[in-house]
């Protein structure tokens, strides 16, 4: 398996990144990224550490480790600033909290995420039309969630990227150590989303691809 949405503790998530590393792995995953809640006021606090963390990990646990970030609540138009800042301070994946039905973020932070190629707008309930397509453009993948409140636009959001031809990655934005990402649970949420079990191995292939820009081979 392989998610490229989680939480530790160093943002609202419950486990250490330590902890949740060795839970996924003990899990069947063979990849996992951290991305943790970060805006301007603890950018620097945290990626360092979990750059630290992901390659003592990888070292020890066998597992490909991805320092990432969740950017949260940025001002639309200081996205394609900040994602280059978290790139060079070691984010390898950079997620961006979409536009989505259960937490209100500034309208507009989906199109600027897009603009500023993140590799993965996350849950992002009101996709539009043009989002989708400049996403194709850009190879932004857009994200199918197991997280509860937010996989309520699955269907919408499944629809709207594949008829755009966008690319789809399925993560579970886990906060907890009992929401890591398995058979059944990739089965239900792929049957909500109006999509085949077998899509899975097209999104997987997609997650793949954000994991092999940084000469990782899985
Ligand atoms: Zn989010
Ligand atoms: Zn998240």
């Amino acid at each position: 398996m392989i998610d490229l949405h989680t939480h530790t503790f160093l943002s609202d998530g419950e486990l250490s990144p330590f902890e949740l590393v060795y839970t996924v792995k003990y899990n069947g995953y063979v990849a996992v990224a951290i991305t943790d809640h970060v805006d301007y006021s603890n950018m620097e606090l945290i990626i360092p550490g979990v750059v630290k963390a992901a390659k003592i990990l990888m070292e020890n646990y066998d597992i490909l480790v991805l320092p990432g970030v969740e950017l949260t609540y940025i001002p639309p138009k200081l996205i394609k600033y900040i994602v280059i800042e978290c790139r060079n301070l070691g984010s390898k994946v950079v997620v961006v909290h979409g536009e989505t039905v259960s937490e209100t973020v500034p309208v507009g932070t989906n199109i600027c995420a897009i603009r500023a190629c993140v590799d993965i707008l996350a849950h992002p309930g009101y996709l539009s039309e043009d989002e989708a397509i400049l996403a194709a453009e850009n190879n932004v993948k857009i994200e199918i969630t197991t997280r509860r409140g937010h996989n309520v636009t699955n269907k919408k959001i499944a629809e709207m990227a594949i008829s755009k031809k966008a690319k789809l990655v399925l993560n579970t934005d886990m906060h907890t150590s009992k929401q890591f990402l398995t058979k059944e649970l990739i089965a239900k949420t792929l049957l909500n989303a109006g999509l085949s079990t077998d899509y899975y191995s097209v999104m997987r292939k997609n997650s793949l691809e954000i994991v092999n820009v940084h000469g990782y081979s899985l």
